[in-house]
């Protein structure tokens, strides 16, 4: 037999299918093998099998070995890897990456195993110790040992009675030893929720809504603290009963535990968690009990949408107007759909469960291309709470220039004396988000790239958040040489650091990518906090969506000004929905929340429909702003992106694409709303100066797009890179 092998290089001219000869019966499409390429050996991917080759069958080489028995891909996952590489514009070989755990690639990690040993034959124990040596004192124990505890594993044999005691009675025959496969298993202290409760009416309804519907996707409109959680549970629920499979998505990584214990609580080890926190272990173990439907729920960020699943039955992804749904980097795909292409396929179900939906899945609802369901009320008709908006400006003008309004901080000690906890909210973290000399105003940059770095005070350093780039902190201004230096703007380790000083007795905990690095971090801190060792929980993001605190009755919002005022189309969208969702995780039990929202422009009109949670009055403001502008939804962003280190070729490159497309846009003027050539906002990103080619073309136009693609594609070589954008969550 032959097989079409993918094989496992990224460059895009290899994306080429080559053939392979084969005897092996176990081998199907979606098999991993290892083939001779060149004189290399490489992993590829079988895609399909069979009888007659295009080549002439002396010239075709033999496949080296299948890799594993069970074939690492589906049909559908098969499917949905081509789906992949035409849609974000990448070759077969990336798009396949998503769907493997990237330790498996180049055999990095495999199964674990285990071996036991027990007595062979514990009925004739007596004429087994009487025939050992007399001062074989250990071996004698071994064998009491198996008699009274049964198959023990090797290691603590070895570790108990020493290992040649237990070399000599397998030699003798005694023992007989067994391997196992040792399941690496992630989250392993959990707990159990064991809270069933009776759905409420409006559960119900929205659990029948979905039951009920002929449309493929519904969208779960419920305020924070309505009870989605309970209603996916209930649908997963439906899934299993019907021998399908369900996938569960969070917008973030922090927010997988919580999910994970609600998911075994319920349906045990059925439940698998899929997420690049976990050690290279955990993950394959994980992904092969999901590929062997020994575990049918997969639980995960973003990149959980492409679980080796079979037979799904339903695909909810929560919160899902979240940026982080939308892939930045190659391959950029957008979950929902993914989603979309794995229920087609399957015939299952989507939901999508906000209490801020995106604008463009609320105009689907609307529509009625999707089907609505909404929850406009707190489980057991709790208020919201109450948010109140403070003028930072009048708190400088009054001599206050800690990051806390006076407001905050006496909120912050009722919410204290009361042991009660808070959660306090900014999005930068490190000491200060900038260093600025006083004397000339030089603002520290990043060498690599066009930002400014942050202070990072626990090791003393300057950090590029766009790079990763580290820098001693300077002492002295390197442009003037003065020693008069001022942090700019205040970030996580900065709050912590004067909330001490204000509250000394306070327990402070801080939840940011710096202190969830270790495995199992975000965890960590989390169930500190849950368990009340910690009053006040300072964060960025991580700490604005989906908890669960009981104890929370307050939350600060230091800077709610952070995304009104960037250019981007959708500042007021995210921050509606940010300040929404951080506020949310106040008053979710018997106490009633509070909400301190600092902001330099109390008067925006966005703040004001946040505090009052009217989505509505702001859906229909953004969308016919939307509309008028000629923005998402009603366009699509296409952005070609053109970076290289050296400035000249970059400047050439983005002529020439420019003069090229012009032809596109000469041919298809009345589809597009705009089309422009420029620097990229961050002009300079990784020692690559960047410039951009902006279109704003009619929806559902993707030829036009593919014909940008192919267009601008061939200049992606040498020193120069060219990558296409289309709606990315982020135009810097
Ligand atoms: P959301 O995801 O909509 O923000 P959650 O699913 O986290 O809301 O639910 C909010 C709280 O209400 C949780 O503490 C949850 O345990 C509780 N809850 C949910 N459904 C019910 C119910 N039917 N009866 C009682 N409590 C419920
Ligand atoms: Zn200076
Ligand atoms: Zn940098």
């Amino acid at each position: 037999m032959f097989a079409d092998v993918i094989v496992d290089i990224a460059h895009s001219d290899t994306d080429k299918i080559f053939e392979y000869s084969f005897e092996d019966s176990r081998i199907v499409a979606g098999s991993r093998v290892l083939v001779p390429f060149g004189k290399k050996t490489l992993e590829g991917i079988v895609v399909g099998v069979k009888e007659f080759p295009v080549l002439e069958k002396e010239k075709i080489k033999p496949v080296i070995a299948l890799l594993e028995e069970t074939p690492a891909f589906s049909e559908e996952t098969l499917a949905l890897s081509k789906y992949v590489a035409d849609t974000c514009y990448v070759s077969r070989a990336l798009s396949f990456r998503l769907f493997l755990p990237s330790e498996m690639r180049k055999g990095k990690v495999r199964e674990q195993f285990v071996s036991y040993a027990s007595l062979k034959d514990d009925e004739n124990l007596d004429e087994i110790l009487s025939s050992l040596n007399k001062t074989a004192y250990r071996q004698k124990d071994v064998i009491l040992y198996l008699c009274d505890n049964g198959k023990t594993s090797l290691s603590v044999l070895n570790e108990k009675f020493g290992v040649s005691a237990v070399k000599s009675l397998r030699e003798k025959g005694y023992l007989s030893v067994t391997e196992e496969k040792r399941l690496r298993s992630p989250y392993k202290d959990l707990g159990d929720t064991d809270k069933t409760v009776a759905l409420t009416g409006a559960q119900i309804n929205a659990v029948n809504s979905v039951r009920n519907t002929d449309k493929d996707v519904t969208l779960i409109f419920g305020v924070t603290g309505s009870g989605k959680t309970e209603i996916y549970l209930r649908l997963i629920s439906d899934a299993i009963k019907e021998n399908k499979t369900a996938i569960m998505l969070v917008p973030e990584i922090a927010l997988t535990p919580q999910m994970l214990r609600q998911l075994r609580s319920r349906f045990g080890e059925k439940a698998a968690i899929l997420h690049s926190g976990l050690s290279a272990g955990e993950r394959y173990d994980e992904w092969w009990r999901l590929r062997t439907g020994e575990a049918k729920i997969a639980i995960g960020a973003r990149s959980a949408i492409f679980a080796p699943l079979e037979n799904l039955g339903v695909v909810i992804i929560d919160e899902e107007h979240d940026g982080s749904y939308i892939s930045e980097s190659a391959p950029r795909y957008d979950t929902i759909d993914i989603a979309l292409y794995r229920a087609k396929y399957n015939h299952a179900k989507v939901i999508l469960g906000s209490a801020t939906p995106s604008v463009g899945s609320y105009l689907k609802a609307m529509n009625g291309e999707y089907n609505l369901v909404e929850l406009p009320e707190r489980i057991n008709k709790k208020p919201l709470p109450d948010i109140e908006i403070v003028d930072m400006r009048r708190e400088i003008r009054r001599g206050n220039n800690s990051p806390f309004s006076s407001a905050l901080v006496s909120e912050i000690k009722e919410c204290l004396a009361k042991k009660n906890q808070a959660i306090i909210f900014l999005n930068q973290r490190g000491y200060s988000k900038t260093v600025i000399c006083t004397e000339c105003g030089h603002v520290q940059k990043c060498s690599n790239c066009d930002v400014s770095l942050t202070y990072h005070k626990e090791d003393d350093s300057l950090l590029c958040h766009y790079c990763g780039a580290k820098y001693k902190m300077i002492t002295a201004c390197t442009e003037c040489g003065s020693r008069f230096i001022k942090y700019g703007g205040v970030g996580t380790e900065r709050v912590v650091a004067e909330l001490n000083k204000i509250f000394p007795e306070a327990r402070i905990l801080r939840m940011d990518r710096d202190t969830t690095q270790t495995k199992e971090g975000h965890f960590k801190i989390l169930s500190s906090f849950a368990a009340r060792e910690g009053d006040i929980l300072v964060g960025t993001q991580m700490v604005a969506k989906g908890h669960d605190f009981p104890y929370v009755t307050l939350v600060g919002i230091l800077d709610a000004d952070m995304s009104l005022h960037f250019s981007d189309y959708r500042s007021s969208e995210r921050t509606f929905s940010l300040i929404t969702q951080v506020s949310g995780r106040s008053g979710r039990a018997d106490m009633p929340g509070k909400v301190v929202l600092q902001t330099y422009s109390p008067d925006n009109v966005v703040l004001h429909q946040a505090i009052r949670y009217d989505y509505k009055g702001f859906y229909e403001r953004e969308i016919s702003i939307r509309k008028a502008t000629a923005f998402p939804p009603f366009t699509d962003i296409v952005r070609v992106l053109i970076q290289s280190s050296d400035d000249e070729l970059a400047i050439e490159a983005t002529k020439a694409i420019y003069g090229e497309l012009q032809r596109i846009y000469q041919n298809y003027k009345q589809n597009f709303k705009f089309f422009g050539c420029m620097k990229a906002p961050l002009k300079k990103l990784q020692g690559k100066f960047r410039y951009q080619v902006l279109m704003r073309i009619d929806v559902n136009r993707s030829d036009i797009i593919d014909d940008v693609f192919y267009t601008v594609n061939k200049y992606n070589k040498g020193n120069v890179t060219v990558y296409l954008e289309v709606n990315s969550n982020n135009l810097n």
